[in-house]
């Protein structure tokens, strides 16, 4: 609905030419502020959306358009050791964007190399500002800049923000996303157009990691609840799921392939004593990585979407395992899935699903 409102605001011509998008950690405030700027730029605009398809909205997916500029938090690293600036790390900001785009400070500080330290605006920032936007546009109808994380700036900075929003150059837009718009300057707050963006819903995180993340449905419906509404925290806690799944499956099927009984009956004996939602997750992710493996075995191993170490681990079972038993593998984890939900014994189950998969991973 706010982008509606956005939308239409574009097309009566009535742009503002600053907008503070302020919303809680893990919401949509920067990835929205992103789209509005791609919105405003792109040449093909539709009624709701950018086109996607435009030289400039490939330029924004690319995060290269020449009139969008980004300003955000920084320190000092191993790479940049004095005055350090937002043009100085604009490669990891790409990069950033990619891979987290509903990160918040420590996970772009972390990704910089600067855990621990503090990362802010300096008042060096918008001497670069203002040369910047002293430039006319390249490509585009409207020079923007955007401004992540504002509330980082330093009294000092954030005067010379104030200075530059009194008197705007001509065509430029300003697009501030913030995270807690009371720890601006109410000189600032006056001078913005405020969009309060609410975090997400279950439902929305949900659908996402289940799109996204490959996390399954159980799984995603588990996340979305702990996550209340940040999407930052549920990738965070999806992932750290997938590892955890991961570890336990990878170490169980190493046991069935050596055939060494005695640690099989621990195993089964520590997974059966696992809350039940951990089990149907675990048996969940070992139907995951059959399909995962089917794409190997069909020769498609580039659609797969797991990390590194999955991805090899998947690649040696590939060499174990052979397309006509994979079949089984499904049934009898489906059959465990069955029985699991009309409260079987849980500790016989995973011992006899143990001791069934022997034969079937039998070089
Ligand atoms: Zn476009």
């Amino acid at each position: 609905m706010l982008k509606a409102r956005l939308c239409q605001r574009i097309a009566d011509g009535r742009i503002p030419h600053a907008q503070l998008f302020v919303g809680p950690e893990g919401s949509a405030a920067l990835s929205l502020a992103r789209a509005y700027a791609q919105y405003v730029q792109c040449t093909q605009r539709q009624a709701q959306d950018a086109c996607g398809q435009c030289a400039s909205c490939h330029k924004h997916l690319k995060l290269i358009h020449p009139d969008l500029h980004f300003v955000f938090p920084v320190t000092t690293t191993e790479k940049i050791k004095s005055k350090p600036s937002s043009q100085d790390f604009m490669g990891e900001w790409r990069q950033f964007l990619h891979q987290y785009p509903y990160g918040n400070l420590s996970d772009w500080l972390a990704s910089i190399g600067a855990d621990n330290k503090n990362g802010l605006i300096p008042i060096e920032e918008s001497r670069q500002i203002l040369q910047k936007l002293s430039l006319t546009s390249y490509e585009s109808r409207y020079k923007i800049l955007l401004i992540w994380l504002p509330e980082t700036m330093n009294i000092a900075s954030a005067n010379a923000l104030l200075k530059i929003l009194e008197e705007p150059p001509p065509f430029t837009l300003f697009l501030l996303a913030s995270q807690d718009e009371k720890q601006l300057l109410s000189t600032i707050q006056s001078r913005v157009q405020i969009l309060r963006i609410t975090s997400f819903l279950p439902e929305e995180i949900q659908q996402y990691l289940q799109n996204q993340a490959t996390c399954s449905l159980p799984q995603a419906e588990e996340i979305a609840h702990l996550a209340e509404g940040n999407l930052r925290e549920a990738l965070r806690l999806a992932q750290e799921t997938e590892e955890g799944s991961f570890a336990i499956f990878r170490d169980w099927l190493r046991l069935i392939y050596t055939q060494n009984l005695s640690e099989l009956v621990q195993t089964a004996d520590q997974l059966g004593s696992l809350r039940k939602d951990l089990q149907k997750q675990f048996l969940h992710y070992g139907l995951r990585t059959f399909r995962e493996l089917l794409l190997v075995l069909g020769g498609g191993e580039t659609l797969l979407r797991v990390g590194e170490s999955q991805r090899n681990f998947v690649e040696g079972l590939a060499k174990v395992v052979k397309p006509g038993v994979l079949e089984n593998l499904y049934t009898l984890f489906n059959e465990a899935l069955f029985h699991l939900e009309r409260n079987a014994n849980a500790k016989i189950l995973f011992l006899d699903l143990g001791l069934r998969l022997i034969p079937l991973l039998k070089a």
